[in-house]
């Protein structure tokens, strides 16, 4: 399918031509013609599908049909509301508004937190129709009587699960609830658990729910791999593997702000160039680590969860999990900025003995093991039969399947097909974890 069936108006498609992108990707083919026709949707997708356009470029659309009956200031309110769990992804949305929407009259204003109201509020008052915000931030404006949403036509939550799962059902709902009942309203999501799907029923009306086939998820050219290792020798072991490989674009990820800051302390002295991303550093802290980063000053970009979420880039080789995620949903995220937009990645994670349980958790929900691989120097074994009678597992199995159940289809998480009877890749002997 080229991007002229899918029946974009002609300045738009120059602009896709000018950007390279030939083909549109599978998000972008079954949800752009349902957005155009003023559907709402639910859709499952993860960020590097190409996401952010199958939602911009018919939000621009009819946006344009919206103006080109109006004149002067009317122009100019806000028509399309897009709420995203953190500042990165508000800015990397906005950005790409501004790049997609090049040949529109339409402006965007970014609200996030971290900078002062003021700014912002000359932004919409200087005639801005699309708004792109943080909840807490959108809310702000609301209560400061700076962002009116009475003339909002569409709105889109993405990456709702990490706004759930974040906590800000409360503000989602107050924010909906000071936009007009006719609207078009738009949902994307990584995963779908329960409270996804009942947020969904009560915003949306009647929603088309748009999936992207299951093996696309794994025919994004990621290979996943884990290095057993002692936990105390995490660090040593990351730095011979950056250095060793050379490699020089890797996004590490932690569980914790204090164990970023310390991991790029210990790089550091080792002549690794590392920054860290994450809460407790100011924006132009954080954007100033990205732009260094993206232009190659630094090898090592170490973030947390929630701040690596909104890191767009396109050519990131690496991505290294120095400790497994809390949430195995999270692994998913993360691993997921690698190989973005048909590009291969590497995604390494790093596993002490302590992390096996939430390794198999995370293996039953991608419904795949990962390949071990060693490194020299840093070898040993445990056997998982032994430590799995000797430790009773802590993780709430039944969760994961069913997410996994939802992101992947069902049949393939009959118990016939469970882990236990896959045969495994590993490069090791049968039942034994390498350390
Ligand atoms: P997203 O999932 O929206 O974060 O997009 C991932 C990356 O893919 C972005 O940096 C886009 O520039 C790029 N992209 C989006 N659509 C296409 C397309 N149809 N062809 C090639 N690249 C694309």
């Amino acid at each position: 399918m080229s991007f002229k069936a899918l029946n974009l108006s002609p300045k738009l498609l120059k602009t896709i031509e000018s950007l390279g992108y030939t083909k549109p990707s599978e998000i972008q083919q079954k949800s752009i013609p349902l957005l155009l026709n003023r559907k709402d949707i639910v859709a499952t997708s993860q960020t590097g599908t190409g996401k952010t356009a199958s939602f911009v470029f018919p939000l621009l659309e009819n946006i344009e049909e919206e103006n080109i009956k109006r004149t002067g200031d009317e122009r100019y309110k806000i028509k399309a509301l897009i709420l995203a769990p953190t500042r990165e992804l508000v800015i990397q949305i906005h950005k790409k508004i501004e790049l997609y929407g090049e040949n529109f009259t339409h402006k965007s204003v970014a609200l996030y937190g971290g900078i002062k109201l003021g700014s912002q509020v000359s932004a919409i008052r200087a005639g801005a129709n699309i708004a792109v915000g943080t909840t807490a931030r959108v809310l702000d404006h609301i209560k400061n009587g700076s962002l009116n949403l009475v003339e909002v036509k569409m709105v889109v939550l993405d990456e709702a699960d990490k706004m759930l799962e974040m906590g800000f059902i409360d503000e989602i709902r107050e924010i909906l609830s000071q936009l007009p009942k006719e609207r078009q309203s738009v949902m994307f999501s990584a995963t779908f658990p329960k409270s996804i799907r009942s947020l969904a029923k009560s915003f949306l009306i009647n929603p088309i729910t748009v999936e992207i086939d299951k093996s696309n998820l794994s025919s994004k050219q990621i290979k996943q791999k884990v290095n057993y290792v002692k936990e105390e020798e995490k660090i040593p072991l990351l730095s011979t593997i950056v250095r060793l490989n050379k490699w020089n674009r890797v996004l590490l990820f932690t569980n914790t702000k204090f164990q970023a800051d310390k991991i790029v302390e210990s790089l550091r002295n080792d002549k690794v160039k590392a920054s860290a991303i994450h809460g407790d550093k100011s924006q132009s802290m954080r954007e100033e680590a990205l732009k260094k980063f993206k232009n190659g000053d630094i090898s090592v970009l170490v973030a947390t969860d929630v701040a690596g979420r909104g890191i767009d880039i396109i050519d990131l080789p690496y991505v290294i999990n120095f400790e497994l995620p809390i949430k195995s949903e999270d692994y998913i995220h993360r691993v997921g900025r690698t190989g973005r937009a048909g590009k291969v990645g590497e995604a390494l994670s790093l596993v002490c003995k302590k992390e096996l349980n939430r390794l198999k958790e995370i293996e039953e929900l991608i419904n795949k093991k990962l390949d071990v691989i060693t490194t020299e120097g840093f070898n040993f074994e445990i056997d998982i039969e032994s430590k799995k009678k000797d430790k009773k597992r802590g993780v709430n199995l039944k969760k994961a399947k069913e997410l996994a159940e939802k992101m992947m289809g069902k049949d393939k998480f009959d118990s016939k097909n469970s882990t236990k009877n896959r045969k495994s890749t590993s490069k090791s002997p049968r039942n034994k974890r390498h350390f």
